[in-house]
């Protein structure tokens, strides 16, 4: 039996804290990759216009973290860079990472984004190339004394899965072990493969700490949403601090949307059990 009380003051202590900002700078994608849904993406394929960045600059709190993330690569967005500039010189407080599959990703490329002020890079691996990225981006960081910059998040299926990865990593990474993460790979909502549902995944706290912003400054109700079907508003037509106000009205709740009953993702519990 679930104790609501508990989960909504866990809910609540998410939405008091920190925001993490999932920005979309790109809807476009140069590589096609097994844990995406992208052959069901119907949004359209685009940039985040500099009007849309810059709009959503105003709209963002003082204090939060921005990861440009979301169903495209935000290095093909070739503003990223001064998107970075910007924000740092307007909202300095504001932290902010990529999410990127590391194609584009060379050492000038690194570079130019640290000086532009990016704190962090994430770097996806999901096959041989992801490996051979991964590799070549922590020569370079490691040369400058930069690794600690970045995380590698290896995707894996399963258990076995799982065991014949970290093996690969303990074997060609014994030194920068400690910059590897495993995920398990997740259903994107229902859009990737269905799931058996799991009692344990009940409940979210991804909701109450993590707002997606689509290419076109849409508020998405959660990146599981790859089209977008439950969208909240524009940033244009709501602000941030009614944005808050729409989600204490889900304290408590169990499920956000019709995605929440289809949904694999495990780190909804995570982040909930994190508080
Ligand atoms: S349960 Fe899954 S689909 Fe629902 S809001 Fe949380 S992360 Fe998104």
């Amino acid at each position: 039996m679930f104790d609501l009380l508990k989960i909504k003051a866990k809910q609540q202590k998410l939405l008091e804290g920190k925001q993490l900002f999932d920005v979309e700078i790109s809807s476009r994608c140069n590589k096609i990759c097994s844990v995406c849904p992208r052959h069901a993406f119907t949004r359209k394929k685009t940039d985040m216009s500099v009007q849309i960045f810059d709009a959503l600059l105003q709209w963002l709190p003082m204090e939060c973290h921005v990861m440009f993330a979301g169903f495209g690569e935000p290095l093909l967005n070739n503003d990223i860079f001064a998107c970075i500039r910007k924000i740092k010189s307007i909202k300095p407080q504001i932290s902010i990472s990529i999410y990127t599959n590391g194609i584009l990703l060379n050492n000038n490329t690194i570079k130019k984004l640290l000086d532009c002020g990016l704190d962090w890079i994430q770097l996806s691996v999901t096959d041989e190339e992801g490996f051979v990225i991964a590799q070549r981006t922590l020569e370079f960081l490691s040369s400058t004394d930069q690794s600690d910059i970045l995380r590698i998040n290896v995707l894996y299926r399963d258990d076995d899965d799982f065991c014949r990865l970290k093996e690969k990593v303990s074997h060609l990474f014994p030194d920068t072990i400690k910059q590897f993460y495993f995920k398990k790979i997740h259903n994107r909502g229902g859009a990737l493969y269905n799931y058996d549902y799991r009692e344990e995944l009940k409940t979210c706290g991804t909701f109450f700490m993590d707002t997606f912003i689509d290419v076109e400054g849409n508020i998405q109700i959660c990146s599981n949403d790859i089209n977008g079907i439950n969208k909240i508003a524009n940033i244009q037509e709501m602000t941030f601090a009614q944005l808050v106000k729409m989600k204490e009205n889900f304290l408590g709740n169990i499920q956000i949307s019709p995605l929440c009953k289809k949904c694999s993702d495990e780190y909804r519990v995570r982040h909930f059990n994190e508080v």
